[in-house]
C-alpha cells in the first residue's frame, strides 16, 4: 500500500517564505526576484546570483573559479523545489563553456602560478571539480550541509570510523547491519581499541540498554541489511543525544528519496551510491552527509589523509544516477510491492520480510518515516538451504549476484554470499539463516518479473 508519494512531499510552504525573507533582507540583489512565485523561475532567475552572494564553504573553504557547483545553489534548491526538480537541478553550475551537464575532469593534479600560492584546486585527492559537483548534489538530496564522496561505501564508512573513534570509545549498533561492515568493526575496528554492541534495531529499549558512558555513536540501517527491519529513527536519535553521542544512518537502502534522516534528527548519513544512487551496476562510490561543521571538517581531513576518493568518472556516474533517482524509486517501490504481495501467498514461502506489507511488524513507522517502502524484499523459503539452492538455479530474469539497487533485479543468499563474513552462530541470532533469500527488485516489467519468481519456485 503506498501511503503517500515523495513526489507530492511539499518542500515550498512556509519553509520556502521564511528562507525566501531572509534573503531578501540580506540583499537587494535578491529583490526583484522574489516577487516570482514558482520553483524553476526563481531559481533559474536567481541562483547564478547567488553563487557569489553566498559563500560557499565546500571542500573546506575552497572556490572554484573555473566550475561552480556551488553549496549556495544547493542551499536555495533545498527549499526552493521539490525533489525530482533538486535531483535533476543540484549540480547547476556556472561555466563560460556553457555546458549543461558536468565535465568529467579526468585530472590528477593542477597547475600553480607560484610556489607556496596554492590556487583552488591543487591535487586530485584533496579535490577534484566532479567530485565537488557530486558533493554538492548528495548535500542538496539529503537536506544537509556537507556532502563527502567515497571510493566505495565501505570507504566511507571506514573513513568515519577513523575520524570520529579513538581507542576505549564504544559503538551501539544494529544487529543485522551490512556484512561488511561489521567485518570493518569487529576485524578491524576492535584492533584499535573500539569496542561495540549490537542489539536489535526494531527495539528503542535495546539502544538505551546498551549505551555506555563512552559510547560515540549509534550506527544504524533502516530498512536493516538483509531483514528489513525498521529503525525509529527519531526515537533512537533522542537516545544518543541525551548521552552525548552521535547517530549515524546508512541510508543505503531507502535512498534520499525514501527518507531523509537528517530531518529525524541523525547527525551523520551514509551511503554506499554503488547502490539506488548510482543506479546502474556500473560503479563502486560512497557517501556521508552532514550539517555539523566540525565534524564536516574531521571527515573531510580523513578522505584526504586515508585517500579513499573516487575516480572523477564514477562520480559522473553517480551524478547522472541521481537525476533518475526519484523515477526509478518510484517503480523500484511498485513492483517491490506487486512481488511482496505476491510471494506472501506462496505456498513455499515460509515469510515474506517488506515494510509496505501490512504484516510487516513496523509497517506503521515506515510509513510514518518513509515515504515508500523500498525495493528490497527477503523471504524465508521453507525446506532451508537446498531449497534455496533450487530457487536461486532457476531464476532467469533476476541475476544471482551480490549488490541491490539497480534497474536490473538481483537475487543472493545472504548466508553465503553478502553476509558470509559474519560468523554463522551470530548470523543466527540475527535471524539471517540459510532459508533467506534477498532481492533487489528491478524496473523491469513487473508481471515478467512474478512469472520468473514462479516458475523459479516451481523447482523447490
Ligand atoms: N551499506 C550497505 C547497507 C550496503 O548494503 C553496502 C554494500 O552492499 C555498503 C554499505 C558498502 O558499500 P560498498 O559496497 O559500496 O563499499
Amino acid at each position: 500500500m503506498k501511503v503517500f508519494s515523495a513526489q507530492d512531499r511539499n518542500h515550498f510552504s512556509n519553509e520556502l517564505n521564511e528562507d525566501l525573507l531572509l534573503l531578501a533582507t540580506r540583499s537587494t540583489r535578491l529583490l526583484t526576484s522574489v516577487t516570482v512565485q514558482n520553483g524553476l523561475n526563481l531559481f533559474s532567475s536567481f541562483a547564478m546570483n547567488l553563487i557569489s552572494f553566498y559563500p560557499s564553504d565546500v571542500n573546506g573553504g575552497l572556490r572554484n573559479r573555473t566550475f561552480k557547483p556551488s553549496r549556495s545553489v544547493s542551499s536555495i534548491l533545498r527549499v526552493m523545489v521539490r525533489f525530482s526538480t533538486r535531483a535533476i537541478h543540484c549540480d547547476d553550475r556556472e561555466d563560460a563553456t556553457g555546458t549543461v551537464t558536468v565535465p568529467i575532469y579526468q585530472v590528477s593534479t593542477f597547475r600553480q602560478k607560484q610556489p607556496g600560492l596554492e590556487g583552488e584546486y591543487v591535487y586530485a585527492r584533496t579535490a577534484n571539480p566532479t567530485r565537488t559537483a557530486l558533493e554538492t548534489a548528495l548535500a542538496a538530496l539529503e537536506e544537509g550541509k556537507h556532502g563527502l564522496a567515497f571510493g566505495s561505501g565501505m570507504g566511507a564508512i571506514t573513513s568515519l570510523a577513523l575520524s570520529l573513534l579513538r581507542q576505549g570509545d564504544h559503538v551501539v549498533a544494529v544487529q543485522d547491519l551490512y556484512g561488511g561492515s561489521r567485518r570493518l568493526f569487529d576485524r578491524i575496528m576492535r584492533n584499535f581499541g573500539v569496542n561495540f554492541t549490537y542489539v536489535q534495531g526494531s527495539s528503542a529499549r535495546a539502544f538505551e540498554e546498551a549505551m555506555r558512558p563512552e559510547t560515540k555513536i549509534v550506527w544504524v540501517e533502516s530498512p536493516t541489511n538483509p531483514l528489513l527491519q525498521i529503525v525509529d529513527i527519531a526515537i533512537t536519535a533522542e537516545v544518543a543525544h541525551e548521552r552525548n553521542a552521535l547517530l549515524v544512518v546508512d541510508n543505503t537502502f531507502a535512498s534520499p528519496y525514501l527518507q531523509e534522516p537528517l530531518k529525524f534528527g541523525a547527525d551523520i548519513v551514509i551511503h554506499s551510491t554503488t547502490k539506488y544512487l548510482g543506479g546502474h551496476s556500473d560503479l563502486i562510490g560512497g557517501a556521508v552527509v552532514l550539517s555539523d561543521s566540525s565534524i564536516y571538517n574531521k571527515v573531510r581531513f580523513a578522505q584526504n589523509a586515508a585517500g579513499a576518493v573516487p575516480g572523477p568518472f564514477d562520480c559522473w556516474l553517480v551524478l547522472r544516477g541521481i537525476k533518475t533517482l526519484a523515477v526509478r524509486m518510484d517503480r523500484h517501490c511498485s513492483n517491490a510491492q506487486r512481488i511482496a504481495e505476491y510471494l506472501s501467498s506462496h505456498p513455499k514461502i515460509e515469510k515474506v520480510l517488506y515494510p509496505g506489507l501490512a504484516s510487516h511488524p513496523q509497517h506503521s513507522l515506515a510509513a510514518k518515516q518513509m515515504a515508500e517502502f523500498g525495493g528490497m524484499v527477503s523471504i524465508y523459503l521453507k525446506g532451508g538451504f537446498e531449497a534455496c539452492r533450487r530457487m536461486l538455479n532457476h531464476v532467469k530474469i533476476f541475476t544471482l549476484a551480490e549488490s541491490l539497487g539497480a534497474v536490473e533485479s538481483l537475487i543472493e543468499h545472504p548466508a553465503s554470499m553478502t553476509h558470509s563474513s559474519v560468523p554463522k552462530e551470530e548470523r543466527e541470532r540475527a535471524g539471517v539463516s540459510d532459508s533467506l533469500i534477498r532481492l533487489s527488485v528491478g524496473i523491469e516489467d513487473v508481471e515478467d518479473l512474478v512469472t520468473d519468481l514462479s516458475q523459479a519456485l516451481e523447482h523447490v
